[in-house]
Order: structure tokens, then C-alpha cells, then sequence
């Protein structure tokens, strides 16, 4: 899942990003509005954490931007003032959830992991149920008919996009965008050997490959 975190606060940005990293998000960092409000429009993220006070362009006007564009990316807005009106008008311009700081970057985990599940209309429950796999995000293991399945950190990152997307179509360069950051080189040889490995895992109709377009999400249901 791709995250594009805007954030001024080196110090802050330090924490996050790996913490976010840890937890499965392929994280691009900013620090700048007026490159955040660019990057967001040419980019596929599928969920952003905007800072309010930012160099360049303040982040309300940023956020404004993006709903005037029809970009409708889940948007969690960090500000550092305690106050009322703040969160209102960051709501008013668009946002889908707030966070005041300082707060304790687990919440940010955990109100990020409720956001996505609003965004993709899945239950708010702590564990991804779909296709006969259940995915627990806390502790980045699966089960099957509850027998545990132990997943690596790109295993766990790629299975939950599928999850929440089942019986999508997803072409290589799709998973490849929403899966790895802009540092990252997006090869898609790396997304094949992935998913043979969820496959020897999970099973081998789990993923189905459609030549020439893509992959679906099939899960263990016969
Ligand atoms: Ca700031």
C-alpha cells in the first residue's frame, strides 16, 4: 500500500517513516505543500498523512487542491495545535480523519489500518477476513481453516493489497505502483516471486495469473 507522508518535522518524519515501513506501507516522504500537492495528482497512493503547517503551501490549501481535482485518496491530517477550529476546517477541506500532536505514532498505525478499512468498506475489526484467509495486520501473520502462516514483511504487504481487493483484475505495473516506494526499483520480477511464494504458502489457486493482464485475488474457497 503506498503512503505519501507530508511532514516538516524531520525529527518526527524520522520516527514515522520507519514505523510506517515496519507496519507495511511503502512510504514517500515530503516536506515541501507546493511538491506535496504535485506528487499526490502524478502518484497512486492509496492513503496520505498531511501536516497542516508546511513550508511552500500551507497543508488546508494542499488538501483543497486535491478535492477541487477529484482526488479522492483517503487524506489523515496531523496538526500540531490543540485547537477545535484547526480540525474543523481541516475536516471541511476534505480530510477523512485527524490526529493532534503530539500523539503516540501507534495511534497514527491504528487510525491509518481503521482508514483504509472505511476506504475499502471492510468491517473495523483488528484482523482482514476474505477468501477463506484471515490477516492479522498487528502481527503480520495469516491463517487458513486456523492453521497459522507465517509471512514476511513483503509477503504480508502484498497479501493484504490483494485482500483488500478481491476479485480485482491487477496488472503487474498496478501492484508494482501500490506496493514499493518511489526509491524502490519496481521490478516486476520481485512481484512474481512473491506471489509464487503466497501461493506455496497459502495455496496455489490463492492468486490466479491471467496472461498478458494481471492477477486476482481468488482466496482458498473451493
Ligand atoms: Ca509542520
Amino acid at each position: 500500500m503506498r503512503l505519501l507522508l507530508v511532514e516538516d518535522n524531520v525529527a518526527l518524519a524520522d520516527e514515522l517513516v520507519p514505523l510506517l515501513q515496519r507496519n507495511g506501507y511503502a512510504v514517500d516522504w515530503l516536506v515541501d505543500g507546493r511538491d506535496a500537492a504535485v506528487q499526490a495528482s502524478d502518484n497512486p497512493y492509496d492513503i496520505i498523512v498531511l501536516d497542516l503547517g508546511l513550508p511552500g503551501r500551507d497543508g488546508i490549501e494542499v488538501l483543497q487542491q486535491w478535492r477541487a481535482s477529484a482526488l479522492s485518496t483517503a487524506v489523515l491530517v496531523l496538526t500540531a495545535r490543540d485547537s477545535w477550529a484547526d480540525r474543523i476546517e481541516g475536516l471541511k477541506a476534505g480530510a477523512d480523519d485527524y490526529l493532534t500532536k503530539p500523539f503516540h505514532p501507534e495511534e497514527l498505525v491504528l487510525r491509518l489500518q481503521a482508514l483504509v478499512r472505511r476506504t475499502h468498506s471492510v468491517a473495523n475489526q483488528s484482523v482482514l477476513d476474505a477468501g477463506g484467509i484471515r490477516l492479522d495486520e498487528a502481527r503480520q501473520c495469516a491463517s487458513v481453516g486456523g492453521a497459522p502462516v507465517q509471512l514476511t514483511g513483503s509477503e504480508f504487504q502484498m497479501l493484504r493489497y490483494f485482500m483488500l481487493h478481491p476479485g480485482s483484475l491487477l496488472s503487474r505495473s498496478h501492484l508494482a505502483e501500490h506496493l514499493y516506494d518511489n526509491e524502490r526499483e519496481r521490478d516486476s520480477n520481485v512481484i512474481e516471486v512473491h506471489i509464487n511464494r503466497l501461493r506455496r504458502k497459502l495455496g496455489r489457486g490463492v492468486i490466479e495469473t491471467r496472461r498478458g493482464q494481471g492477477y486476482c485475488f481468488r482466496g482458498t474457497a473451493e
